[in-house]
């Protein structure tokens, strides 16, 4: 299966594992990112007492890593080189086309570096079994779409044995409470594109909370580009924020509040890394760190850390 492209390796997937509605699903990137789900846990005390434990947040490492698409086409990275320890929010900021969204795609082994090594938790992912990597991870993608059918069904597709405390938890946990006591059947309220009218923010927090119901041990977001009002805004980067605390979060960030809480930015152009910091070392020591920050600083930025 690993030899598939990308596309066609979602498409085989869907349809695999998804006969009913397939067509429907293949569209949406995280369903079809699933490779396998997560090794159901035991009934009973046993699942509630690991529901409570966090899982252990994975660490990864780029060595070098250079890629291109194919033969004769471009590099798309040269020598990326960067370290995330377990947990924490790692930003990756730089104008489009500089190769972030294909870091993530080689963090799940859609494709593979011509060049170094990726590694997650140490060991590289071509040494992973595809399963154990792709379950261990959770993939939030840009302007992550809703499914047709309720709020519930939306959350729990990705993981059908989420019990109903952790499903209340997630939901807190992602600010989705006041939108699931306005809908008027709450959780079995019909959303997606017939039902509900549903806010960007909203979309994306409920792609989040869909992720982390998964329990991933590293979570990536290719954070929407769309413009959200201000109170989305800030409720989705306190939501990254807390996540943060618990996994590894690595965000692909268009926005300025994303950034300047993260515990580092990786400042990526033309397939390179020209710097790594915090927004502080970065407005102080990079060029065009400091440019896209100016720009972005044109809308006023409410900041607070913990
Ligand atoms: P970013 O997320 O920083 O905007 P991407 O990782 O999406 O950048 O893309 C980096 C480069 O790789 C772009 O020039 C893009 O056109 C190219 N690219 C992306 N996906 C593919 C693909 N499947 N085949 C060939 N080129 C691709
Ligand atoms: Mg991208």
């Amino acid at each position: 299966l690993f030899f598939l492209t990308e596309p066609v390796y979602r498409l085989v997937e869907a349809a695999t594992e998804y006969q009913e509605g397939a067509a429907a699903i293949a569209r949406i990137k995280e369903v079809d990112r699933l490779a396998t789900e997560p090794a159901p846990l035991p009934a009973g005390p046993v699942r509630q007492q690991a529901a409570q434990e966090a899982p252990r947040p994975a660490s990864v490492r780029f060595e070098g890593v250079s890629f291109r698409y194919g033969p004769g086409l471009p590099d798309i990275h040269r020598k990326v080189d960067f370290e995330v320890p377990g947990g924490g929010l790692t930003a990756f900021v730089g104008p489009s086309g500089a190769g972030k969204s294909t870091l993530f795609a080689l963090v799940e082994r859609f494709h593979e570096a011509t060049g170094g090594r990726v590694l997650v938790d140490g060991k590289d992912v071509t040494e992973w079994p595809l399963h154990e990597l792709r379950s261990v991870i959770g993939y939030v993608e840009q302007d992550a779409p809703v499914l047709a059918g309720t709020l519930r069904e939306n959350l729990v597709f990705a993981a059908p044995c989420a019990g109903e405390h952790e499903i209340r938890e997630v939901i807190e946990r992602t600010r989705l409470d006041t939108l699931v006591e306005r809908l008027p059947q709450g959780l079995d309220t019909l959303v997606g594109h017939r039902g509900s009218k549903l806010s960007g923010g909203e979309r994306q927090r409920i792609a989040i909370a869909r992720a982390l119901l998964r329990r991933p041990r590293l979570l990536l977001l290719d954070e929407a580009t769309s413009q959200l009002d201000a109170v989305n805004e800030l409720s989705l980067r306190d939501v990254i924020a807390e996540t943060a605390r618990e996994t590894t979060v690595l965000v692909v960030a268009h926005r300025l509040s994303t950034v300047t809480d993260a515990d580092r930015i990786v400042v990526m152009d033309a397939g390179e890394v020209r710097a790594i910091g915090t927004h502080e070392e970065l407005v102080g020591k990079d060029e065009l760190y400091a440019q896209l920050a100016a720009t972005q600083l044109l809308i006023p930025a409410v900041r607070h850390r913990g």
